[in-house]
């Protein structure tokens, strides 16, 4: 079989080859995206602690030097110019009412900030965060405000010395801050080594793709090998249904799908022999009679003209009696080939057993008094079943049919019938020859007699109790036999009292 490229896609060899591939793609896509971000966090993170605590160490200077007051001094403007370009950003000192007092740019100073970054800075709080369209951090952190004290007190925990040892400085015990140092640090570093590092990721991803694509491939094949080969062996038993079953390897699903199928083929293989034996059966029981019919009929022209009409007429009841038993065998055969098509209707409706034994029993009773033999109905309660009663009386007739044929005169057929409130029960049972042990189970077999030219003899076509069985099972009812060869046999059926649908069982 040719696929299509949409027969492809549905696929089981796609469905695998899509599973591993993306079940390796979409992980190594995640953790590169995932340590890509950790990486730019952990970095802004500890470059921001960096710059604070730098802020921190220059803001001591700014509060203790004056520099507010004095922005000109020398050594600080220097300072900040070093660390703004070693940052490759901008340091802007801020006064309590947000004046830039210092910028390193030169371009702001003098001019007032309106930044709430500022204001919640000269307020105590330190701000600080990643500006990712700018790629740099802002930190501003407040300036803490001292007074001067008079050198002679002693110095306290609060207190610190100017850097040149001129004063004692007192930090203000309001807590009140003297401004703000905002300080913007460029962080383009991190943007150049997370694009270094996405260009590796992806040649790292390129080569797990690759990887993956050709694990996919090797995987689905894999996986779906066994179904190739379970296919190849189940379109050589097609070719050729007499090929042995398939080993039964691989996984337990294809092993399981190899079993199902190995029993279906022996089952088909089991049906064809019994159709050709049928087919063979089917043709000897027709050509018996016929063999016999041209034994008679060559006697009777080859008597010539001289020979006695008796005999001419004992020779015409010969063929009268085979001509009689072909019709038989072809009644019966239809009756089992209707009986066996799939599909069979069933005409249900509820049927008064009582009434139908009763009229059975009358039917044959001729042949019950040819035979000598006794009938009784024994009806322990009034039975209703739903069936198909045409079905039902030619399989209920075949039993005691049965009963009479192979008995002995003066024997009896006894039939009773009985009913609980789901089934209804019917035995037949008679005094006649019985069946041997051996043949039991053959019984219902088609064309099965245990003594054909006994069967012959008496009108047996050896598919009545085959008809029997396939009614019986066609109403989802039981029969069993038990028999005592010499003494008698007992055939018990068991019908549900109401039809159980197809599919319902
Ligand atoms: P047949 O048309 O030969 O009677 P059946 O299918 O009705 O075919 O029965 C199959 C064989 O089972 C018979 O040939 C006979 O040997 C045996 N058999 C059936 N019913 C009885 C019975 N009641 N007593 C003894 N043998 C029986």
């Amino acid at each position: 079989m040719k696929l299509s490229i949409s027969g492809y896609l549905r696929s089981l060899r796609f469905r695998i080859f899509l599973i591993v591939f993306l079940s390796s793609a979409i992980p190594a896509l995640i953790l590169t995206k995932v340590a890509l971000i950790i990486y730019e966090k952990k970095q802004t993170e500890s470059d921001i602690s960096a710059v604070i605590s730098q802020a921190q160490t220059l803001n001591n200077q700014i509060a203790t030097t004056g520099f507010m007051e004095n922005p000109d001094l020398d050594y600080l403007t220097a300072e900040f110019t070093a660390i703004g370009n070693a940052n490759g950003g901008r340091i802007m000192v801020i006064n309590s009412s947000l004046g830039i007092v210092y910028d390193t740019y030169g371009v702001d100073a003098g001019r007032q900030i309106l930044w709430s970054d500022a204001v919640r800075a000269v307020n105590g709080e330190t701000v600080s965060y990643f500006d990712r369209k700018n790629q740099c951090i802002i930190v501003t952190v407040p300036i803490p405000s001292f007074t001067r004290i008079d050198n002679s007190k002693s110095a306290d925990r609060n207190q610190v010395v100017t850097p040149d040892g001129s004063a004692i400085l007192k930090s203000d015990a309001n807590g009140k801050f003297s401004g703000a140092l905002m300080i913007i640090r460029s962080e383009l570093y991190i943007a150049n080594n997370l694009s270094f590092m996405r260009d590796v990721a992806l040649e790292i991803l390129f080569i797990l793709f690759f990887v993956s694509v050709l694990l996919a491939i090797f995987i689905s094949d894999r996986v779906v090998s066994p179904v190739k080969k379970t296919t190849e062996g189940i379109v050589k038993a097609r070719e050729d249904p007499a090929t042995e079953s398939m080993p039964e390897l691989s996984y337990t699903e294809i092993r399981q799908l190899i079993h199902e199928f190995n029993e279906y083929h022996r089952k088909m293989k089991e049906i064809d022999a019994s159709r050709s034996e049928f087919v063979s059966n089917v043709s000897h029981e027709l050509k018996t009679p016929l063999a016999s019919m041209k034994v008679l009929a060559d006697s009777i022209n080859s008597m010539g003209d001289g020979a006695p009409i008796e005999i001419y007429r004992d020779f015409m009841k010969d063929i009268t009696h085979e001509i009689d038993r072909e019709n038989s065998v072809i009644n019966d055969l239809l009756s089992l080939v209707r009986l066996d098509r799939a599909g069979v209707s069933m005409n249900i409706a509820p049927v008064i057993m009582n009434d139908m034994l009763e009229h059975l029993l009358k039917m044959l009773k001729p042949l019950a008094e040819k035979s000598e033999v006794d009938m009784v109905l024994e009806s322990f309660r009034p039975v209703t079943v739903e069936a198909d009663e045409t079905k039902l009386n030619l399989a209920l007739m075949n039993l005691v049919e049965n009963g009479i044929k192979y008995n002995h005169s003066g024997g009896f057929v006894h039939v009773s019938l009985n009913a609980d409130h789901r089934y209804c029960y019917i035995k037949v049972e008679d005094s006649g020859i019985g069946i041997p042990a051996d043949s039991i189970d053959h019984i219902f077999e088609r064309f099965y007699r245990v003594d054909k030219s006994h069967s012959r003899e008496i009108g047996g076509t050896g598919l009545g109790l085959a008809i029997t069985w396939n009614v019986i099972m066609l109403h989802h009812g039981e029969i069993k036999v038990s028999s005592i060869q010499g003494s008698g046999t007992e055939f018990d059926v068991r019908l549900p009292l109401k039809y159980i649908e197809e599919g319902t069982k």
